[in-house]
């Protein structure tokens, strides 16, 4: 399998953010990248380079004004007499549809949900690449392959139109989707990430042409909270088109893979001719995270049933925290899928 990575990706190296009240080592770390990239050489996959395909592809799904935020903000922070070294808000709007402000302290707090997305001096071009190296392997599975790995990070799914959160600041598996559209095909994206795929979902809402599934501990008691219930079912054209399913922590193999085949089942009446999987490896039982308890062979069965779909599948990389497994994890569900 053909899989893609740049190596401006390294440049997002953040060190904080903020759970419980306690400020701690940022997870999202760039020691991932090496394990995920042997993860998937183990499985078979060759690495290359995107193209640059430029911004155009990012603003299809990204509001202007954001990219224009994330593009300046962190010299624009140096400036404050006293800043720390990472722009992390500390104040949000009562509502996305109260003022704007100049202030890059006011902004920041616009668009940055939490305090897990930190941005340093190396985070627009990390994040830049990452989401070019989702649009590459759009195209590669448009150009005939039968699948193709995106090893995107920093991640994507928690960032909307306009906002960033949860380690993330462009929306990966949403670029490709919409490239992907673009070219006149009909995606889905499937989100197995042990986190509801929030932003994924607020990008698409209101549209009938893109469906949206997201399998997910239950954010009654797990992040991010305020999306991903089982009622959110879209809106306008979009209404049917966005389909959750929230599990019970600790959820086991099983009852994943019960889900999985109500989630494949959407997919194949939507008559999807293309699936982006935003591969989340953290509902793995050892993450750190701790939401459920998908095993190392069951990520095998998830990329097995993945290839009953039969249509060309591109595997963003999503969440999947360091621990012992999280490389496994990768190589079984790419050599479930091809095996399939
Ligand atoms: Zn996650």
């Amino acid at each position: 399998m053909r899989a893609i990575f740049d190596d401006r990706q390294w440049r997002h190296d953040p060190k904080h953010f903020m759970a419980n009240g306690a400020i701690l080592p940022n997870p999202e770390q760039p020691a991932r990248i090496d394990i995920l990239r042997t993860g998937a050489q183990a499985a078979g996959c060759v690495f290359e380079a995107p193209a640059d395909a430029g911004l155009g592809p990012i603003a299809a799904v990204h509001t202007a004004e954001y990219l224009s935020f994330l593009r300046h903000i962190y010299p624009r922070w140096q400036r404050i007499d006293g800043a720390g070294e990472e722009v992390i808000p500390n104040i949000h709007p009562a509502n996305r549809s109260d003022g704007y402000p100049k202030s890059a302290v006011g902004q920041a707090g616009y668009h940055q949900a939490d305090t897990a997305c930190p941005i340093a001096e190396g985070t627009w071009e990390a994040a830049y690449w990452s989401a070019q190296s989702a649009i590459t392997g759009a195209d590669l599975v448009t150009g005939g392959e039968r699948a193709a790995y995106v090893l995107s990070r920093p991640p994507g799914h928690h960032a909307f139109a306009d906002l960033a959160g949860g380690f993330c600041f462009l929306n990966n598996s949403g670029i490709a989707a919409e490239r992907l559209r673009a070219k006149g095909l009909r995606p889905a994206i499937l989100d197995v990430d042990v986190h509801h795929g929030n932003g994924t979902q607020g990008m698409f809402y209101r549209r009938g042409d893109v469906l949206t599934v997201s399998i997910h501990a239950d954010p009654e008691r797990f992040y991010p909270f305020f999306w991903g219930h089982a009622q959110e079912r879209g809106e306008a054209d979009g209404m049917g088109a966005n389909l959750n399913l929230p599990l019970r922590r600790k959820t086991d193999d099983a009852g994943y893979l019960k889900t999985l085949d109500t989630a494949l089942d959407r997919i194949t009446s939507f008559g999807a001719d293309v699936v982006v999987v935003a591969l989340g490896l953290d509902a793995f039982e050892g993450d750190p995270f701790q939401g459920l308890a998908v095993t190392t062979p069951g990520f095998a069965r998830i990329g097995a049933a993945i290839a009953g779909l039969g249509v060309p599948t591109l595997f963003v990389q999503e969440g999947g925290y360091i621990c012992d497994g999280l490389g496994d994890n990768l190589t079984s569900v790419l050599s479930g899928f091809q095996g399939a």
